[in-house]
């Protein structure tokens, strides 16, 4: 290891020394919607005995979940739908609710039932609660694993799923299979006065985004941010923090949302980005009040579904407090 590394495969002083304050809070973001009971999993009987009075959200193979006639999640009880070739054991457990109710996925075709229509992940995100809606992306995820991964990626063999689905075992040499997110970074990127945005070739006019990347092998999540920024927009990060992760099942992402501190180069755009530039708080601001009323000038920017969107205001307020204390008027205020 390299004199003062603080660990292996890091380069040394990577990270800045000391800690201020170990100050952490209750976090609500550290608790899903459903209780995911691994326990459960090993055990076939417990969950038969959820299956009956269970909900069970319905698939297709496109991964739209089906729905009743208002639009919401069509979700019927094991119970309903034990006729069919489906059942607990071709089922996905996804967990319990608070109240203890039991949560399956199962692929639409296995059962005659069906709802009144079908809704995907995307739409169903901006309109559902955030219950039906954390639900879904945990079956769409799973599911989309399983149908990739119907044989094994050592020997070929056909793999079959255990564990309430959450276990891929290799008929032919045994491997076992798990499922799989791929880490994405997403991030802020200021100057300490700007925020740097970029747009897509092929996105919605005038749409603007903080930039994200893929982790790549045997990096860091904070080389991947300084990489990926330099790569996407020439710009050089000096530091960064992790704020918040968001699961992006489109199809199986997860993505860690950072604020970064960069130079205030000017952006050049490679391969990936149509174009990059800094952005004033009081643009980004105007950016932000054009969902409800766009003036037809300046950066949209994404949805609200989106971390990337939180990111941004997460830099607003904390350009808001740092100008409130460079004026005076902050000080001994919260
Ligand atoms: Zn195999």
């Amino acid at each position: 290891m390299s004199a003062g590394a603080p660990f292996a495969f890091v380069a040394a002083g990577a990270y800045a020394t000391g800690v201020a304050s170990l100050e952490i809070a209750d976090e609500p973001a550290c608790h899903g919607v459903l209780d995911r009971a691994d326990a459960l999993r090993d055990d076939p009987a417990a969950l038969a005995a959820l299956w009956s009075d269970g909900r069970v959200v319905l698939l297709d193979a496109e991964g739209n979940a089906s729905v009743g006639h208002e639009g919401a999640l069509f979700a019927p009880t094991g119970r309903e739908l034990s006729e069919g070739p489906g059942g607990p054991g071709a089922a996905i457990f996804l967990g319990r609710d608070p109240a203890g109710t039991g949560w399956f996925a199962l692929d639409a075709e296995l059962t005659a039932a069906g709802g009144a229509g079908r809704l995907d992940l995307r739409t169903a995100a901006a309109r559902w609660p955030a219950f039906e809606a954390g639900i879904f992306a945990q079956a769409r995820a799973l599911q989309h694993w399983r149908q990739r991964h119907r044989h094994c990626g050592a020997c070929g063999g056909a793999v079959t799923f255990t564990r309430g689905g959450w276990q891929g075992r290799c008929e032919d040499c045994g491997s076992d299979h798990y499922p799989r997110t791929d880490p994405a970074v997403i991030v802020a990127v200021t100057d300490g006065r700007r925020l740097l945005l970029g747009r897509q070739r092929g996105w919605p006019a005038r749409r603007h985004s903080v930039l994200a990347g893929f982790v790549e092998p045997g990096e860091t999540l904070e080389q991947t941010v300084a990489r990926e920024v330099l790569e996407e927009a020439g710009v050089r990060v000096r530091g960064c923090r992790y704020l918040g992760s968001q699961p992006w099942p489109f199809p199986g992402q997860l993505m860690l949302g950072f604020i970064a501190i960069a130079e205030p180069d000017t952006p050049v755009t490679g391969d990936e980005l149509e174009s990059a530039a800094w952005f004033e708080a009081d643009e980004v601001r105007a950016a932000m009040a054009r969902d409800a009323d766009d003036d037809g000038r300046g950066p949209l920017l994404s949805t609200s579904i989106s971390i990337s969107r939180w990111l941004v205001s997460q830099w607003l307020d904390a350009f808001d407090r740092d100008a409130l204390q460079a004026c005076g008027a902050g000080g001994g205020s919260r």
